[in-house]
């Protein structure tokens, strides 16, 4: 029997299985002394008028201490339900700084007990995309990354938030912006994707 060639899956971290949103903005607000919107776009320095550098340290912390409630329910059923299938180790890429590997993963074993994974740590400022050779799907948050990821023949899944909407969500027929339901992405990933 021939055997199914399942197509690979990457996952973002932040904004996919770590939401670590709110309490970066919380900080965010504790530490400018502001009440804070949320965020639009992407580029929370620039639409926040506050230091690139401070934003990065309040992520930085966040992920640092990072805790149990920021575990995204939307990730955690696909990742189940893709390894229970494939049996694959869940892959991570991440723009996470590496000195926060062990924080990473420590977060990563609490969130997914008993599953393998492995985590890629892409450069600050560079593409995940060229990583993403053998990868058919990706799992992330940021809009950028999933044009990219769409003009080089990857369907890209976005859970939604307020700062990744998509100008025309009809040009972009391999971006999925999702809201609170895997249910509909796993049905999908099985139909299309044979997942
Ligand atoms: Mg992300």
């Amino acid at each position: 029997m021939e055997k199914t060639e399942y197509p690979k899956i990457a996952f973002d971290i932040d904004g996919v299985i770590a939401n670590i949103f709110p309490r970066t903005m919380r900080l965010l607000g504790k530490i400018t002394g502001r009440k804070l919107n949320p965020p639009t776009t992407y580029y929370f320095d620039a639409e926040l008028d506050i230091e690139r550098k401070i934003v990065r340290g309040a992520f930085n912390q966040v992920i640092f201490d990072w805790t149990t409630e920021e575990v995204m329910e939307f990730a955690i059923d696909l990742i189940h339900h893709y390894h229970w299938k494939t049996k694959r180790k869940i892959f991570f890429i991440t723009n996470r700084p590496r000195s926060l590997e062990t924080e990473t993963r420590q977060f990563l074993t609490m969130a997914i007990p008993g599953i393998p994974f492995e985590v890629t740590f892409v450069p600050h400022g560079d593409s995940k995309i060229s990583i993403l050779n053998s990868y058919k799907i990706l799992v992330d948050d940021r809009r950028q990354t999933a044009l990219e990821a769409e003009a080089a023949g990857i369907i890209a899944i976005m859970p939604e938030t307020t700062y990744n909407k998509l100008p025309k969500p009809e040009d972009h027929p391999r971006i999925f912006r999702i809201k609170n339901r895997p249910e509909k992405l796993i049905e999908y990933l099985i139909d299309k994707c044979q997942i």
